[in-house]
């Protein structure tokens, strides 16, 4: 007698962070399920403390979940839980995708800075970004990523400028770069491309964003003609920077894309299919609409 099939795989996916609530990631990743016609789910696991990170990480190795994304706060502390880091996550520092391998190893990937270089490519196709000046505006984990995609996309020079600038100087010597500026006006000067990844402009209301636009107009002046600005913020959109840029004359998306193609890259780790980034954006909107409304 043969042996009987495998059981179908279900795939029992989901998001590690806190807070959780307003993710836009179920929607996208059970699109992509279905998509693929695979059997599963994509679920939120908040977790607000620390200590709870060990059962999570045993149920990944158990294979009980097939893979997780994380976010704030839990992407640099989920590094050191990993068996394996692959190359963005060792270079950035910090992990969003996590798989466990047949022998229950845990593989950490970081999808973001592809994602993020992807969707700038895709953004602006009328421009060349070989050789170009970047200033990157964060030092968190987002800029990180955004340093990394700014270097993968060929550019002559990164820029770095941040609030607090000391956070600044540890960013740009663990990724190899100069001196960060101490002036905003200064890091923009010039540049051909801005990869905004601090939370300035985040969730802000209506008057309030428009009022920060006002005042990021004359920074964004300075930038090269024909510069682009891409915000990793998506929240509201249009965002405060994408106003100031528009106001100067220079294209400005949203971090949207970016998610949805850390999103692609991270589905495609778990499942081996590719998903279509177009349904998977369309789900996003939808979501993101929907918590709005
Ligand atoms: P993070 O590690 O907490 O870093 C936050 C950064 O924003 C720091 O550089 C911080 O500066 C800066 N910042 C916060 N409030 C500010 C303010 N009022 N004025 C000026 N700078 C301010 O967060 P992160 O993970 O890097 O995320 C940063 C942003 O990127 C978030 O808004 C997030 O929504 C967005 N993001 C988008 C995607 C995407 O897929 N599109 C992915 C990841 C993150 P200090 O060092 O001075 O505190």
């Amino acid at each position: 007698m043969s042996p009987a099939a495998p059981p179908p795989r279900r795939y029992g996916l989901g998001l590690l962070g806190f807070p959780v609530g307003h993710s836009a990631s179920p929607a996208m990743h059970r699109a992509a399920l279905t998509m693929a016609g695979l059997d599963g789910d994509y679920l939120l696991w908040p977790v607000p403390q620390a200590d709870a990170l060990d059962g999570f990480f045993a149920r990944l190795r158990s294979g009980k979940i097939a893979g997780a994304n994380v976010t704030i706060p839990w992407k640099v502390e989920a590094v050191h839980r990993c068996d394996e880091l692959t190359g963005d996550a060792r270079i950035i520092g910090a992990v969003n995708t996590l798989v466990a391998d047949a022998t229950g190893r845990i593989i950490g990937h970081n999808t973001d800075a592809s994602g993020l270089a992807i969707s700038v490519v895709e953004s602006f196709q009328d421009h060349v970004f070989r050789g170009a000046q970047v200033t990157v505006i964060g030092a968190g984990g987002a800029a990180r990523s955004a340093i990394v995609a700014a270097q993968r996309l060929g550019v002559n020079e990164v820029r770095v400028y941040n609030r607090t600038a000391e956070k600044a100087r540890a960013v740009c010597e663990s990724l190899g770069l100069g001196t960060p500026f101490a002036d905003l006006e200064a890091a923009l000067a010039g540049s051909n491309l801005v990869l905004q990844a601090s939370a300035l402009g985040f969730n802000l209301a209506d008057d309030e964003t428009d009022a920060l636009a006002a005042d990021l107009v004359t920074p964004l002046r300075g930038l090269a003609p024909g510069a682009a600005l891409y915000d990793l913020v998506y929240k509201p959109s249009p965002t405060a920077w994408m106003l100031a840029a528009g106001r100067c004359g220079f294209e400005a998306v949203d971090g949207l894309g970016m998610l949805v193609h850390q999103a692609a890259r991270a589905f495609a780790i778990w499942t081996g299919y590719e998903p279509d980034p177009q349904v998977m954006l369309a789900a996003a909107r939808a979501q993101l609409a929907s918590l709005a409304g």
